[in-house]
């Protein structure tokens, strides 16, 4: 893209965009990609809640489902204030190649709710959990829509929702929805799993890329659930070294590394992870183009563009976060030799445990934790292979090789439908 083009940054027409490329390189049927062009169905809700006040406040809410082809479609809801219909249907397009690549049987979905959850009480927060569910009735189910926490969610809206949805039916049904507290059925090593799938992603790229873990320098943009817990687990799992991390209110930077327990307790007493002892106060801007060995964008979309891409001094990216890099970045990285671990991948540990927990929920029977940590081991250092080793044959960006992979599973299942 020339310079003096300003980059398209609506997250649909991204998409759109990176599934096009990956569809002329396997040179895909046309009417297949005349479906995957668009989502199945689309609802918007409108949800009136009682607040605290004793008024009443008019909420908008989205589900899209994108594709059902390889099963009943899955993805989690947000509650954000910027919230839209284009970045939920961008994302439902994303869980469609996420479940694909990590070869689960389920399609893609999202849902979003129009609201800022830090400004609502629990009571209120609740009523609006619950009012999204009444709304949204048979949309939902375990065989139809099975939802999952994501940006502003937590378990405990999974609970209540579950609990409603339980209402509605009038019979038990905890497979409607992950991402649940333990004590009603959620899967042992779902807090985690987001992080810890892309730690056997790197792990595998690491190799390829004759980067050694042990003695990397990490830079993670984010401290959501993902960020949280990949500034723990690099450390764990690899011994290697958090110089920096960040989150909404600003970034630290710390040569002699981050300690996870110690940041993790002043964030708790301070509201951020800026003041950190001993740390030097950074943007997050300048944390992305610090020069260390991976990179972790954990945090939200777009922040990986044409102008910074160039300025990314890591060897490997691993998106943790949802769509935070663009076409135009892409195409640099991959001319500069940058290992770039693209988000459906990287960050599909999430919805891997996600199917786990549901599996759990309609046989009846629970696993230990080292049945789902193996078992998530195995799905995703498979999957990393796999995109890998396509980019490498294909010659093309990891993204593009991902999408390559995916695009064809679930148009294949489309095709044994019947439906092109
Ligand atoms: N919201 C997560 C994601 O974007 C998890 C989805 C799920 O568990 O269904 O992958």
């Amino acid at each position: 893209m020339p310079n003096n083009v300003i980059e398209d940054l609506d997250p649909f027409d991204i998409a759109v965009k990176q599934l096009e490329k990956a569809a002329k390189v396997i040179n895909l049927d046309k009417q297949a990609l005349e479906i995957l062009r668009e989502p199945m169905q689309i609802l918007t809700v409108r949800l009136p809640i009682k607040m605290d006040s004793g008024k009443t406040q008019v909420f908008t809410g989205f589900r899209v489902h994108y594709n059902s082809a390889r099963g009943p479609v899955k993805g989690g809801i947000r509650f954000h204030p910027q919230e839209t219909i284009s970045t939920v249907k961008a994302l439902a397009a994303w869980m469609t190649w996420k479940t694909a690549i990590a070869d689960i049987p389920l399609g893609g979905a999202k849902g979003g709710i129009i609201c800022d959850p830090k400004k609502l009480s629990v009571g209120e927060l609740e009523r609006l959990s619950r009012g999204y569910v009444r709304s949204l009735g048979e949309y939902i189910g375990p065989e139809v829509d099975i939802p999952a926490p994501d940006v502003y969610t937590t378990p405990q809206i999974m609970a209540w929702m579950m609990d409603e949805y339980e209402t509605i039916v009038r019979r038990s049904s905890p497979g409607v929805i992950t991402g649940k507290p333990l004590e009603i059925g959620g899967s042992l090593g779902r807090g985690d799993a987001t992080a810890r799938g892309g730690m056997f992603v790197l792990r595998e790229a690491a190799k390829r890329k004759n980067v050694d873990l042990s003695k990397a320098r990490v830079a993670i943009q984010g401290f959501g659930n993902a960020g949280q817990f990949a500034i723990k687990l690099v450390k764990e799992l690899f011994n290697s070294k958090v110089v920096a991390i960040s989150d909404t209110k600003g970034g630290i930077f710390l040569e002699s590394g981050i300690d996870y327990e110690k940041l993790l307790a002043h964030k708790k007493k301070t509201g951020s992870v800026i003041g950190f002892p001993g740390s030097k106060q950074i943007t997050n801007e300048e944390l992305l183009e610090l020069p260390v060995d991976v990179l972790i964008p954990a945090a939200i979309e777009n922040q990986l563009t044409e102008k910074n891409a160039s300025k990314i001094k890591a060897k490997i990216i691993l998106e943790l976060a949802n769509g935070p890099t663009t076409p135009g970045a892409d195409e640099v990285f991959y001319k500069n030799g940058v290992v770039l671990l693209p988000d459906f991948l990287a960050n599909s540990g999430g919805v891997i445990v996600s199917y786990f927990e549901w599996t759990q929920n309609v046989s009846g029977y629970y696993w230990d934790i080292d049945e789902v940590y193996s078992r998530l081991d195995k799905k995703l250092t498979l999957a990393a292979k796999e995109v890998l080793d396509a980019s490498e044959k294909l010659k093309i960006d990891t993204r593009t090789a991902a999408y390559t992979i995916s695009i064809k599973r679930v148009a294949d299942a489309m095709k044994a439908r019947g439906w092109y």
